[in-house]
């Protein structure tokens, strides 16, 4: 929920909330949420964030007209890498959401693929 500090700015402690599985939602999924009331301290000094990886999100902030995703990630078409924006390809991690070298690879040859069409053809 937040960090605790001293007066000198030091940390003292993290303030966490107890989780639970809430109802499963369109997609079967249940996704976590707070018990209310359930709030407790973690003493420390140290806090080395490691709560999961996504893709860098300054791009899809930065250039925001290809159409993204519910979760801020750049739509395409699988086939193709093509974006909703004419001449722009995109593929791995910012269309999957963190995932593998293998699959941001393969949709990487796709496009390459794609782009001579476009270039070539125009299509
Ligand atoms: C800690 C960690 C361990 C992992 N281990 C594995 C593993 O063992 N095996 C595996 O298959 N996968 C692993 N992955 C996942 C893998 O690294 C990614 O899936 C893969 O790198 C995605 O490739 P990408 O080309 O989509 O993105 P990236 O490799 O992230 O490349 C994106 C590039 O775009 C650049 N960039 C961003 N914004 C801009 C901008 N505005 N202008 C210009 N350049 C920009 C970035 O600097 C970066 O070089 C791991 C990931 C992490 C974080």
């Amino acid at each position: 929920m937040r960090y605790l500090g001293s007066d000198k700015g030091q940390l003292t402690g993290i303030e966490c909330v107890r989780m639970e599985l809430g109802e499963p939602d369109a997609s079967g999924r249940r996704r976590p949420i707070e018990i209310s009331g359930s709030e407790f301290v973690v003493k420390c000094d140290l806090a080395i964030v490691a709560i999961g990886s996504g893709a860098n999100p300054l791009l899809t902030r930065s250039t925001p007209d290809p159409p993204l995703n519910k979760r801020g990630y750049v739509m395409t078409n699988p086939e193709t890498g093509k974006t909703g924006k004419k001449g722009v390809w995109a593929g791995g991690d910012i269309v999957t959401g963190a995932a593998t070298v293998i699959l941001a690879m393969g949709a990487g040859r796709k496009a390459a693929d794609s782009i001579h069409e476009y270039l070539t053809w125009g299509r």
